[in-house]
């Protein structure tokens, strides 16, 4: 087993006029080729923070403290800038969370794309534009020859995210990361957008990194997911076993905030904030607002341990067995 994209104890921090931001802490994580991981967890938990360091594009602020970055078996984490240019849109392709910032609003999207074919193929015009046409029906963009010819304001949320999804697949990347790929889109256009991506996934056998807070999302295409809260993975492994036996608090608050269409009853979702992340306090980062928290859960560091022995299975709890077998309770109101 090789993997495609090996994230090993990743830390993460941004330099503010104050104290810095630890956002990303201790990740680890692993994909396989043609595999989807996806990773959840609630706003300001550093998912896109992590996205930005695999691709090593962190803003001018952000540092990898330490840890390491292997993509196809080769560290990213000393290579060049000329090196990453080439890597990044070619093998590695990223979609931001904002489709409006990444589309250029002054060049039409065919354009968008025939250029980055040719910022990494050798390839005429003619060429580009044929593999643009290409791509476009691939994104099932209807009438590619005719929408090419559109900047990115006259298409709708839909049709943008589709070109976005062109513009990341065009040179057919091992990787795909896509953040937050269907928030901001109406549910039918979401739906649409995750078959889209099952496709694609199915037959370009690219392998995902796929950024959500909805776990809906996550369920339906995803082959493992890592729970992220406050800048650390709580829990990661198989979707069927992280859904089957979420064994750690935050996954079992985050499953049971879930709306449920059979219970019409209220749903207890996790109550609290994200801690500040500048002063890390000893032990558990979901301490304040686990209810399974007992003194030792507040010393020492709390490192990722298998669950059932199941190597595949992590939780970061010491008391996940507890938690198991005392699993939170939607309100019977
Ligand atoms: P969302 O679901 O809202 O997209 P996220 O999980 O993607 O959230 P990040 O955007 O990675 O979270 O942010 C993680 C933490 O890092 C947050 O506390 C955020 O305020 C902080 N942060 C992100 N970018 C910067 C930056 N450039 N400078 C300083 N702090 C930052
Ligand atoms: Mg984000």
């Amino acid at each position: 087993y090789s993997p495609v994209l090996d994230v090993d104890s990743l830390n993460v921090q941004y330099e503010t006029e104050e104290s810095p931001v630890k956002a990303v802490r201790d990740v680890s994580l692993r994909i396989g080729e043609g595999e989807t991981v996806g990773v959840a967890g609630e706003s300001g938990s550093g998912k896109s923070t992590l996205a930005l360091a695999v691709m090593q594009y962190l803003g001018k602020n952000g540092t990898i403290t330490s840890g390491e970055v292997v993509f196809a078996g080769q560290s990213l984490m000393d290579r060049s800038a000329e090196e990453l240019r080439h890597l990044r849109g070619n093998r590695i392709a990223h979609v931001p969370q904002d489709p409006k910032t990444s589309l250029n609003p002054s060049i039409t999207v065919g354009e968008q794309i025939s250029e980055t074919v040719r910022i990494h193929r050798d390839v005429s015009k003619r060429e580009a534009r044929e593999q643009t046409y290409e791509v476009l029906r691939r994104v099932n963009l209807p009438d590619p020859e005719f929408n090419a010819q559109k900047y990115p304001h006259e298409l709708s949320g839909g049709m943008q995210q589709r070109a976005l999804l062109a513009i990341a697949l065009v040179c057919e990347p091992e990787l795909l990361i896509l953040d937050e790929p269907t928030t901001g889109l109406d549910v039918t256009t979401q739906a649409k957008i995750l078959d889209l991506i099952e496709d694609l996934k199915r037959s370009l056998d690219t392998s995902v990194l796929l950024i959500t807070h909805n776990l809906g999302v996550i369920a339906e295409i995803a082959d493992r997911v890592c729970i992220m809260y406050a800048g650390e993975i709580m829990e990661r492994g198989p979707i069927a076993s992280v859904f089957r036996e979420p064994s750690n608090p935050y996954t079992q608050g985050l499953l049971a905030a879930l709306p449920d269409e059979h219970a019409d009853r209220k749903l207890k979702p996790v109550d609290g904030q994200i801690p500040s992340l500048t002063e890390i306090p000893d032990g558990c980062i979901f301490a304040d607002r686990c209810e399974f928290a007992e003194e030792d859960c507040r010393t020492g560091s709390i490192s990722e341990r298998p669950v059932d022995d199941d190597a595949d299975h992590l939780t970061r709890c010491r008391r996940w067995e507890h938690a198991r077998s005392n699993p939170l309770q939607a309100d019977d109101e």
